[in-house]
């Protein structure tokens, strides 16, 4: 994989198995994007084809990125991913050469999942600027690569995510452009639990009753959760450090890690 001039582009190094709830959105993935991968047989009775978009949306935080990142894991895909930054250039014109060349890259690389993070200011709708905004071009060219001739597509898995898919222009919700929504939503207790599960994976912890710090996490994003994990394994290894030997990771430094952290969800 050459290194592209834009954005970061490489393996995606997950599957769908290292995200922690979201059990819908998951079901949602598998019927659009991989049991048509996986039954070539039955893809080519029905006339599907292997490309696709696809729009993530909810609140920071829930897992949009490493859904993406997943699915890509799933499909064998390389995992390309373009901030807002990357695209958006000051000067005039340069925007929409930007796009044109993530695009080319995506598809020099398919199988390919590109991932625009921040859709909604990149595809704003037109209806919104205001006159001579050079964000016109940037959703005119987004619409022309999105529909680029079929065969060109093939194996281009399109995917944005938005925490305000509002703003974002109708035309690009369309069929065969960003045509699939899917919302992610913010844990609830058993996701909770199972994203504190993955964050510990592998690291030295007592027995500890991850259900009950779900229940006491209430509002936390995977985000949150994640940062929990972090700051207990960080007071864990300085306790460590103290003493001279492994001290495990305990439900207390969880609870001392929980109740330090904000909750990010309501603010919305
Ligand atoms: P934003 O809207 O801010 O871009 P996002 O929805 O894309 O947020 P991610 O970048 O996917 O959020 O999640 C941030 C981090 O939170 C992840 O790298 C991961 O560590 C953790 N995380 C979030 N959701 C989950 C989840 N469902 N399972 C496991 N980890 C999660």
């Amino acid at each position: 994989v050459a290194e592209p001039a834009i954005g970061t582009l490489g393996k995606a190094g997950i599957t769908l198995a290292d995200i922690g709830g979201l059990a819908e959105v998951k079901k949602r993935l598998d019927m659009s994007f991989l049991t048509p991968l996986r039954n070539p047989e039955l893809r080519l009775q029905f006339g599907k084809s292997l490309r696709g978009g696809l729009l993530l949306w909810g609140p920071p935080g829930c897992g949009k990125t490493l859904i993406a990142r997943a699915l890509a894991g799933e499909l064998g895909a390389s995992f390309y991913e373009i901030g807002l930054s990357d695209v958006l250039d000051m000067w005039i014109g340069s925007s929409e050469r930007n796009l044109r060349s993530i695009f080319d890259t995506a598809r020099r690389n398919r199988p390919c999942l590109l991932f625009f993070d921040e859709m909604d200011a990149l595809g704003q709708k037109r209806s919104q600027l205001r006159g001579g905004s050079s964000m016109r071009g940037v959703v005119n060219q987004m619409l022309a690569e999105l529909d680029g001739a079929s065969t060109d597509n093939e194996g281009l898995f399109v995917l944005a995510a938005s925490n305000h898919p509002w703003d974002i222009d109708s035309a690009l919700l369309r069929p065969g452009r960003f045509d699939r929504t899917v919302l992610v939503l913010p844990p609830d207790a058993q996701a909770r639990e199972a994203i504190l599960r993955l964050h510990l994976r592998g690291r030295p912890t007592e027995r500890l009753d991850l259900a009950k710090i779900a229940k006491g996490t209430d509002g936390m994003s995977g985000a949150d959760l994640a940062l929990v994990c972090e700051q207990a394994t960080e007071t864990a290894m300085e306790e460590s450090m103290a003493s001279g030997r492994v001290q495990p990771i305990t439900q207390r430094h969880l609870q001392d890690a929980a109740r330090s952290v904000r909750p990010s969800i309501g603010e919305w």
